[in-house]
C-alpha cells in the first residue's frame, strides 16, 4: 500500500488499511548495522562503535523501540537507518529494497516514505517562518499538488494533531513544548509516510503531556497505518505505545522481547537493571520492587571482545570479560545476549 501522494500530485488521505500485503514481510529490515567514530585520546585516536552489529526488523503499522541510556547508539541506529549518517557496514531494505543502494530519483521517493520526529521539533521549524509554511515545505520541495490543494492538505492535517486552520499563519515561538511536537509531528505526516522514525518525542515534555502526544501517535497509527521506530531512554514510556523492545546498550541490542514479555520476564541483566530503575510512584507504571538495582560503577570500559555490560554486572564471570556472548533465543521473538542463558 503506497501512502504517498500520486504521480500527478494529487494529495490523497492513506488508503484502506484492509490490505494484508505488508504483514507478510517486515517493512524494514536491519541487518548487522554497524557504525563507528574516531574519538581523539590524547595525541592517539582510535575507534567507537557507536553501533556494532545491530539487527532488527520493523513490520507494518508495528512499533519497534529501541531502548537505552544516553550514548547507547540507539539514535545513530535512527539516522543511520535514514542516511542522515552514513552507515560503516550492514545493512537496511525497505519493502525489499536496500536503501544503502538507492540514489537519486528512487533515493529522492524513499525519503517520501520514511520521516523523523525530533526530541526538539524546533529542529525541523524555521522561527521566521509561519507553522504553516513549515509544515508545507516539503511538499513545495517535492512539487507536490497545486498551492491551493497543498494548503487544504495543512489545513487537514492541522486540525487532525489538534489545531485551527487559523493557527497556520502562527509562528513557533507562540507555541509550549508539547504544542510544537504536534506542529512536528503533522510536518512529519506532510507526506503520507509509511515510516516514522520518533527520536525521544516526549523526552523533554512533562508527563501529562507526554501521555497526549502518546496518544496522538497511537490514533495516528491506527489511521493511517504507520509503522514507528521509536526511540526512547526510558522504558516506561513504550510500555503502552510499543509492540517488541529492542534494549541497547553501548551500541549493542542486548534484550529483544514483545513488550509484555519484556516486562514480566526480562532476561538481561541491564534491562532488569533498567526496570528496576522506574520510580515505584511513576504514575505510568510501577517496578515489580524483585528486580536488582546495579549501580554505575563508573568502571572501566570492556576489554575489546567482551560482555558490553561486564563492567556493571552483578552476574559477571572470567568469560564475561574475555568473550562477547552470543544471541540466544529465549522465548517466542525474545532473544538475549548473555552467558546466563546458554
Ligand atoms: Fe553479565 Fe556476563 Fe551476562 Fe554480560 S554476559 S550480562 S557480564 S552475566
Amino acid at each position: 500500500m503506497n501512502h504517498s501522494p500520486s504521480a500527478d500530485g494529487t494529495l490523497t488521505l492513506p488508503e484502506s488499511l484492509n490490505s494484508s500485503d505488508h504483514d507478510v514481510h517486515p517493512l524494514l529490515e536491519v541487518r548487522h548495522l554497524t557504525k563507528r567514530f574516531p574519538v581523539r585520546q590524547g595525541f592517539a585516536s582510535r575507534w567507537f562503535n557507536a553501533v556494532d552489529d545491530v539487527s532488527f526488523h520493523v513490520r507494518a503499522r508495528e512499533t519497534y523501540a529501541l531502548v537505552g541510556e544516553s550514548g547507547s547508539g540507539k539514535s545513530t541506529t535512527g539516522r543511520t537507518v535514514l542516511r542522515l549518517v552514513e552507515a560503516g557496514a550492514g545493512q537496511v531494505r525497505f519493502d525489499g529494497k536496500d536503501v544503502f543502494t538507492l540514489r537519486a530519483k528512487p533515493l529522492r521517493e524513499w525519503r517520501k516514505e520514511v520521516q523523523m520526529i525530533f526530541q526538539d521539533p524546533l529542529s525541523s521549524l524555521d522561527p521566521k517562518r509561519s507553522i504553516g509554511y513549515s509544515i508545507e515545505e516539503p511538499l513545495i520541495i517535492h512539487r507536490i499538488g497545486t498551492r491551493r490543494e497543498r494548503l487544504e492538505r495543512v489545513r487537514q492535517l492541522l486540525i487532525r494533531v489538534g489545531f485551527t486552520a487559523a493557527d497556520a499563519g502562527r509562528y513557533p515561538h507562540e507555541f509550549s513544548g508539547g504544542q510544537r511536537q504536534r506542529i512536528g509531528i503533522a510536518k512529519a505526516l506532510i507526506l503520507n509516510p509509511r515510516l516514522i522514525i520518533c527520536d525521544e518525542p516526549v523526552s523533554a515534555l512533562d508527563v501529562s503531556i507526554q501521555s497526549q502526544i502518546l496518544n496522538l501517535l497511537m490514533e495516528l497509527q491506527r489511521e493511517q497505518a504507520l509503522s514507528y521506530l521509536f526511540i526512547a531512554h526510558d522504558l516506561s514510556v513504550v510500555h503502552h505505545i510499543a509492540d517488541r523492545i529492542g534494549v541497547m546498550y553501548r551500541g549493542r541490542i542486548v534484550e529483544e522481547a514483545p513488550t509484555e514479555t519484556l516486562f514480566s520476564s526480562p532476561r538481561h541483566p541491564y534491562t532488569q537493571f533498567l526496570l528496576a530503575s522506574i520510580p515505584p510512584t511513576h504514575p505510568r507504571l510501577k517496578n515489580t520492587g524483585s528486580l536488582p538495582v546495579i549501580t554505575d560503577t563508573g568502571g572501566p570500559r570492556r576489554r575489546q571482545g567482551g560482555c558490553v555490560f561486564s563492567d556493571r554486572c552483578p552476574y559477571a564471570r572470567p568469560a564475561c570479560h574475555e568473550q562477547t556472548p552470543p544471541e540466544r533465543q529465549v522465548g517466542r521473538q525474545h532473544r538475549v545476549a548473555c552467558f546466563l542463558y546458554p
